[in-house]
C-alpha cells in the first residue's frame, strides 16, 4: 500500500460540484481507498484564465503503481468533458499525484513530486488539512511551505457551498 496525494482543481461551470464528483470517483478506484479530503477551497488563478478555482486534495491508499494511478485520473478528467486546448487553460476538471508515498521521479510524464506543488497556496493550504505533519520524501516539512505562499489568496469554502 502506497499513501499518495492527489490535488484536485477546476474553474469552469460548476467547479464545486465537479470536485464532489472526482472525490466520489476516486473513492471508487481499484485497488485503492480513499482514505482523506480536504474541504473545498476557493484560490485566485495562477497563472491561468477564468474564474476563482476550487480546489481540494485527497489521501488515496493505493495498490496502484503510480502511472496506473495517473491513467486513472486522466479517465476521470475525461470523463468530466475535459479539454487541453492550450496549457494552463480554464478546465472543467485537473487531477494532479502531488506526492507518492516518498517516490521521486524526473519524468516530464509523471513528475514526482509534483514539481510546482511548493509554491501553491491551493496545494499547500487543503494539504496541511489533512497531513499536518506531513513531509515532502527531500525532509521538507509542508508546513514549512506556508510561509512561502501566504500572498496567495486562498479561503475554506463552507460545507455544501457553490461559488
Ligand atoms: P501543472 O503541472 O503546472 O499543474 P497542468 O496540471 O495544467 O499544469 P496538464 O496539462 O494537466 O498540466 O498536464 C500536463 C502533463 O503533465 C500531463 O500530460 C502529465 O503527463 C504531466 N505530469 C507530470 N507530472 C505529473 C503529476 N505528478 N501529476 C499529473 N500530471 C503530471
Ligand atoms: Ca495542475
Ligand atoms: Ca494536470
Amino acid at each position: 500500500m502506497t499513501r499518495a496525494y492527489v490535488g484536485l482543481g477546476a474553474n469552469l461551470g460548476n467547479a464545486a460540484r465537479s470536485l464532489e464528483t472526482a472525490l466520489a470517483a476516486l473513492a471508487r478506484l481499484p485497488h485503492t481507498v480513499l482514505a482523506a479530503r480536504s474541504s473545498l477551497y476557493a484560490s485566485a488563478p495562477v497563472d491561468a484564465a477564468g474564474e476563482d478555482f476550487v480546489n481540494a486534495v485527497a489521501a488515496l491508499d493505493t495498490t496502484l503503481t503510480a502511472p496506473a494511478l495517473l491513467r486513472h485520473l486522466q479517465a476521470i478528467e475525461q470523463a468530466h468533458g475535459r479539454e487541453r486546448p492550450y496549457r494552463n487553460a480554464a478546465r472543467t476538471l485537473d487531477l494532479d499525484i502531488l506526492l507518492y508515498g516518498s517516490g521521486v521521479s524526473d519524468d516530464p510524464h509523471l513528475t514526482l513530486p509534483h514539481p510546482r506543488m511548493s509554491g501553491r497556496a491551493f496545494v499547500i493550504v487543503p494539504l496541511l488539512e489533512i497531513a499536518p505533519h506531513l513531509a515532502l520524501p527531500d525532509g521538507t516539512s509542508v508546513l514549512s511551505l506556508l510561509a512561502g505562499v501566504a500572498d496567495q489568496r486562498i479561503a475554506r469554502l463552507p460545507l455544501g457551498q457553490s461559488p
